[in-house]
């Protein structure tokens, strides 16, 4: 199984670890530990590099299969044999950009819960921009306008994100949790990661976050769109 350090340390750019298993057709390295994000939760996979017996793979994502992180490489050199030590480094500026847009997608839901009470039904990231989806009945450009305000001041309020990892019958007792659709979690699952920012959203969630709302930067609503009686999709880019 891989260690994911990105879980308890989402700023980690650089780590050492071991190969535990190959994908050769592929091209795959699985790794002991890691602190590449493996892709989820509507936040796209790492890349970076790898390096191993003076040689430095390039690797253009990574990928969780089972209880193994897979480093995917770009190239056709041969793979370093299981047991060979390795200096994994990954791709800083992009996933800091993809840190920053997941944390304003928080805020974001934060603030549309609190304000109107709407939830959450889907949403996917790049860096720097995302998209959410939720339960509106009418969206307007005044109402857009009104949201993109609150979420900066949100943002500028310099708001604390902690993340914790919990046994999940503690869980499930956290109120704001219920509502996020904890429970469909698969019951196999005995921990919860969840990501607070304080005083706004807590969630369940398994992405890497900034340690402050004011590293977000402003938040522009760029576009909205109708998606279905019920459901409207919201555009974001992250300056
Ligand atoms: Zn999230």
């Amino acid at each position: 199984m891989t260690e994911l350090l990105y879980q308890t340390d989402s700023y980690l750019q650089s780590f050492e670890a071991n190969v535990v298993a190959l994908d050769d057709e592929g091209r795959g390295i699985a790794l002991d530990r890691t602190a590449f994000y493996p892709g989820g939760g509507g936040q796209p996979a790492d890349s970076g590099s790898l390096a191993a017996n003076g040689v430095r793979y390039a690797i253009k994502r990574a990928k969780k299969v089972g209880e193994l992180v897979f480093h995917y490489l770009e190239s056709n050199e041969p793979l370093p044999a299981a047991g060979t030590g390795v200096q994994g480094q990954i791709d800083w500026q992009r996933r800091y950009q993809l840190m920053r847009t997941h944390t304003a997608m928080h805020v974001l839901c934060g603030v549309i819960f609190r304000d109107y009470g709407a939830s959450v039904t889907g949403g996917d990231m790049d860096p720097l921009e995302g998209r959410m989806d939720f339960e509106f009945e009418t969206m307007q450009r005044e109402l857009v306008d009104k949201i993109q305000e609150a979420v900066n001041r949100e943002v500028a309020a310099a708001r604390e994100v902690r993340v914790a990892i919990l046994p999940r019958q503690q869980a499930f007792q956290i109120p704001d949790l219920i509502r996020t659709k904890i429970n469909l979690l698969p019951e196999g699952i005995q921990q919860v990661r969840v990501v607070e920012i304080v005083g706004l959203d807590l969630q369940a969630d398994g992405g890497t976050h900034v340690h402050n709302t004011a590293e977000v930067g402003s938040i522009r609503v760029v576009d909205y769109k109708s998606k279905g009686k019920i459901n409207k999709r919201i555009y974001v880019a992250v300056e």
